[in-house]
Order: structure tokens, then sequence, then C-alpha cells
């Protein structure tokens, strides 16, 4: 059987990878087979099984649970798929895949072997916080947020509970200074207030080297 679906029928992801716009390789992957899965026509069994299988091992790596063979896996899954896959759409998806690990190994061994996202993208492998320094107590952040994870009040530095946070990223586009940001899980925590305190009064330390390395803007 064969297919005439093409890469143009994906929509919701530009292709091919752009880095500076889709920054990490792993997370532009993991987000074509996304929309790969969903545009399928289902017909063709390989398609769909290779489809499935690459978008649960790459959502691993992408979750901070990668293990040390998953890319000779992808690797395999993607050279079979390249021969037996039934439309262009998928030929074309998992040759962007191939060329990715091998133009970008080093991510994708950041995130298996270190558990890290160096561009602080995979939203696992991040915490989000609010800079004290930017935060002006506005509050839009708090109605957004589905967990009611952000405690504050007008005019008081608001603060992310950790906890409770599930790293949904809604808070960040809301905030109008930019003060939500992030930083790498597995590094230095930014020193925020444990509590909301009045706007101008939290006295940040000195950016300590090799922290800066670990934020994200
Ligand atoms: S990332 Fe999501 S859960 Fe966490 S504080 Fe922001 S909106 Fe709430
Ligand atoms: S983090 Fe941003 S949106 Fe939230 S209160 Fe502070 S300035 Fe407003």
């Amino acid at each position: 059987m064969q297919c005439n679906k093409m890469i143009s029928n994906i929509n919701g992801i530009g292709f091919p990878y752009s880095g500076e716009r889709d920054r990490c390789s792993v997370d532009y992957v993991f987000r074509l087979l996304d929309q790969l899965r969903n545009t399928l026509c289902g017909k063709g069994v390989f398609c769909r099984d290779a489809a499935s299988q690459l978008y649960s091992i790459v959502g691993s790596i992408r979750g901070g649970e990668g293990k040390s063979g998953d890319v000779g896996l992808i690797r395999e899954i993607c050279q079979a798929s390249l021969q037996l896959a039934d439309c262009e759409m998928t030929r074309e998806a998992v040759k962007e895949i191939l060329s990715l690990l091998d133009t970008d190994g080093e991510n994708w061994d950041a995130h298996i072997t270190r558990r890290r996202c160096p561009s602080l993208s995979c939203e696992s492998l991040t915490i989000f916080y609010i800079d004290p320094a930017v935060c002006d107590g506005c509050g839009k952040c708090t109605d957004i947020c589905p967990e009611s994870a952000i405690d504050g009040s007008p005019a008081l530095i608001h603060v992310i509970d950790r906890e409770v946070c599930t790293r949904c990223a809604a808070c960040e586009p809301v905030c109008p200074v930019s003060a939500i940001k992030r930083a790498d899980v597995a590094g230095v925590p930014p020193k925020t207030p444990d509590a909301p305190v009045p706007v101008g009064s939290f006295k940040a330390e000195p950016v300590r080297k090799g922290l800066r390395k670990g934020l994200r803007p």
C-alpha cells in the first residue's frame, strides 16, 4: 500500500529543524513525532508502529529517562522506516531525525547521560522560577496557573512553589516583564524568596560563576 501524504501535511511545527527557533533538537523531534502520529492515515501498520515507538523513546529522553541504547534503537527504527514506510511523509521525518542525531549528537548525549537540556527547552529537565529582581507584582501569572502554584498579591514579588509546579509553561508568555524564567534542574537552584515579599525588597545574590550557564533569559 502506498499513501500520498507529504511532510507538508504536518501542521503546527516548522520543518525542517531550525536551531535558533527550535532551540533543542530532542524537543523538536518529540513534537515532530507527535504531529506525525496524528497526521498518518493509519492504514500503514509499519508507519504507525514506527512513529509510536519513536515517540515513546524520544519522550523518555525528553523527560530525563533516556537509556544508553536509545539512540542506537532510534537509528535502527529510522533506517527500517526508510526502507519500509508507506508514505513519503514518514520517510522525510525519519531522514530529519537521523540528520539531527548526526549533527546534534552532543545535545542528545547531554539528555541521556547527564539528564540535562542545555537550552532549557525540555520542561522536565528545568525548573520554573520568578526572578525577584524583575517581578513587579502585577498578578497576571497567578490567574493563568492551572495548579495554583504561584503565590502572591498585588505589589508583592510572586513565588512559584516548585513542589506543586508541573512545568506546563503556561505562565511564561503572560508575564509582561519576562520575570518567569527557567533554570537547569540539575544546577544550583536560583535564590528566590520563600514567600511573597514587597516588590523591591528582595536583595538578589550576585550571580555565581557557572550558574548563569544554566539560566535561560
Ligand atoms: S509552569 Fe505551569 S504549573 Fe508551573 S507555575 Fe507556571 S503555570 Fe503554574
Ligand atoms: S511574575 Fe510576571 S506576571 Fe507574575 S506577578 Fe510578577 S510580573 Fe506579574
